[in-house]
């Protein structure tokens, strides 16, 4: 068995496996990708890539190509809610066109990202983002490869995987382990990390099908319907997407074509794949262990899935830095440590939303079935969180993250606010990959604390910014931005002790300061 060594070894290169790869790589860190299917990706499903999405794609030179397999940019979602197919509404909701986000995005505050939103399929998201990872030369992407068992010794991890063409076992010691391979995760069990279910699952199945006389009836781009049922047109070429509840009778798969006719009445339906699956709100009970971690939805599976793919994204790039910055050896032990901290919140929080929006569904079939009105069935829905948020978690925060340092008038943690400076430049774009320092103080104090941080090995950027505007709106004249844009440190002036902020910032030393 041959034995490979690698700083950072990602198992699945899907999602969350291919972003954590190009994300160590834009921190100049190599890794190599196991991937056991060889070949392409084939979820039909639409996926919506939020405005807060694109913005972490954006920063690895990705949003164009990503965007460019989207939808058309200048149409609306719409959303129909409907007691059965065929029936008249009894609310529909629309989100905005991306185009039209973008226009409005122009003239909002920092708060809005500076992308709108994509609507794509998994396929085309992960076609394009594994064309991205082949083109690397820091990534070694192995197709047809199957992880198969892990031993964690001290320090490292060590893979064993089966190239499947060559029907050879090897071996891989990484210093670090990222499991990104999806929610039947071969590396959770392997970890003996359990996923804790918030509900008892229900039996679905997706079904993609081709119907020329559905279009008509259904114009939206979905339909909901008090049985569950979510009908999702995928393009102009009369492909849908069904997603079915099954009950007792429905447990033969095998005739796709007879469900349908029961969901959505008797037609012609010519099928291109189903696949079964349960509802689960489940979140891995640890996101770590030793030098192995868990990613995307390998530590979180959510299904019917919303802000997925987001949340697999932000995991991604959240431990990809903070890997990058072990791999340099310029971060210290906390840094890893609040990958679970930051990132596992994220996701509780997402359940959360996500079983009051089931919950909603539920009571919607429940009132629908005792005879409540539209009104009251259209008032209960509109107190459900939105199906779809366009703009992302723009307003996530760690403030409560061990890296992060609460110094000034404003609070550290949150996301940098995305403004437009006066020269029409964003701000965003002038950041550096790693630690940047916003200098606004139009003096010394900045090139100081900067040279400071270097001289520590400690990867910064100074970007000084001559902005009347900025420095009125900002009390902080200085601000530390991470390389996930969020703020680990922001002050008025220069800080008693910068040694102190900085061990902090880069996880040295744990946080002993109160926070706001
Ligand atoms: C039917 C379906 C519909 C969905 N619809 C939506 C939607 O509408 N909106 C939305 O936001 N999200 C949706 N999702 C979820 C979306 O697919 C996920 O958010 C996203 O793909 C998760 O990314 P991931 O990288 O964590 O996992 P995946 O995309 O599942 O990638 C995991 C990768 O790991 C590989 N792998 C698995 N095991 C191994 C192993 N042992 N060795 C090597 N490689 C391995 C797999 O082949 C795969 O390429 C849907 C998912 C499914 C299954």
């Amino acid at each position: 068995m041959s034995v490979t060594q690698t700083p950072v070894l990602v198992v699945g290169a899907g999602l969350a496996g291919c972003v954590l790869a190009l994300e160590l790589a834009h921190h100049g860190v190599p890794s190599i990708v196991v991937e056991r299917s060889a070949r392409p990706p084939r979820h039909s499903e639409p996926s919506l890539v939020t405005g807060r999405g694109m913005e972490l794609l954006r920063r690895l030179g990705l949003a164009e190509a990503i965007r460019s397999e989207g939808a058309d940019p200048d149409a609306p979602a719409t959303v129909v809610w409907s007691r059965a197919i065929g029936e008249e509404p009894v609310l529909v909701s629309s989100t905005p066109s991306a185009n039209e986000l973008r226009r409005q995005y122009a003239n909002a505050g920092g708060s809005a990202p500076i992308e709108p939103y994509v609507l794509l399929t998994g396929a085309g998201l992960t076609t394009r983002l594994r064309t991205a990872v082949r083109a690397n030369r820091l990534i070694e992407l192995r197709e047809g490869w199957t992880f198969t068992d892990l031993r964690l010794d001290a320090g490292r991890t060590v893979a064993t995987v089966f190239d499947g063409a060559a029907r050879v076992r090897h071996e891989i010691e990484a210093d670090h382990l990222a499991g990104c391979d999806g929610a039947q995760s071969t590396v959770r069990r392997c970890l003996g990390v359990p996923l804790r279910d918030a509900i008892t699952p229900a039996r679905h199945c997706t079904v993609s099908f081709r119907s020329e006389t559905l279009r008509p009836a259904y114009p939206a781009l979905s339909t909901i319907t008090t049985d569950g049922t979510a009908l999702i047109r995928r393009d102009a070429h009369d492909l849908w997407i069904g997603h079915v509840p099954l009950d007792q009778d429905d447990a033969d798969l095998t005739n796709p074509a007879a469900l349908l006719s029961k969901r959505l009445g008797p037609r012609p339906y010519e099928i291109v794949g189903v696949t079964p699956w349960q509802e689960a709100l489940g979140v891995a009970g640890t996101y770590r262990r030793g030098t192995a971690y868990l990613v995307g939805e390998s530590a979180h599976r959510f299904h019917p899935p919303s802000a997925t793919v987001d949340t697999c994204l932000a995991d991604a790039v959240d431990l990809g830095w903070k890997l990058a910055a072990a791999v340099q050896r310029w971060g210290g032990p906390h840094l890893l440590g609040s990958y679970e901290g930051e990132r596992r919140r994220q996701a509780m929080l997402e359940r959360e939303t996500l079983s009051r929006r089931l919950e909603v569904r539920l009571r919607f079939g429940r009132l629908a079935a005792a005879g409540a009105s539209p009104d009251s069935l259209a008032t209960l829905l509109r107190r459900q969180p939105p199906d779809v948020d366009p703009a992302g978690a723009t307003t996530s925060h760690h403030a409560t993250s061990p890296v992060v340092w609460h110094d000034g008038p404003e609070p550290a943690g949150t996301r940098l606010p995305a403004v437009r400076l006066r020269d029409g430049r964003h701000l965003f774009d002038l950041l550096g990959p790693q630690f940047t320092l916003i200098d606004l103080t139009r003096g010394p104090d900045g090139r100081s604390l900067l040279a400071a941080a270097v001289a520590r090995g400690i990867p910064m950027a100074h970007l000084p910014v001559d902005d009347p505007g900025l420095r009125s709106a900002w009390r902080s004249h200085l601000v530390l931005v991470r390389p996930d844009q969020h703020i680990a440190w922001r002050a008025a002036g220069p800080p008693s002790d910068w040694d102190a902020v900085l061990d902090v910032v880069t996880g040295h030393r744990e946080r002993d300061h109160v926070t706001t």
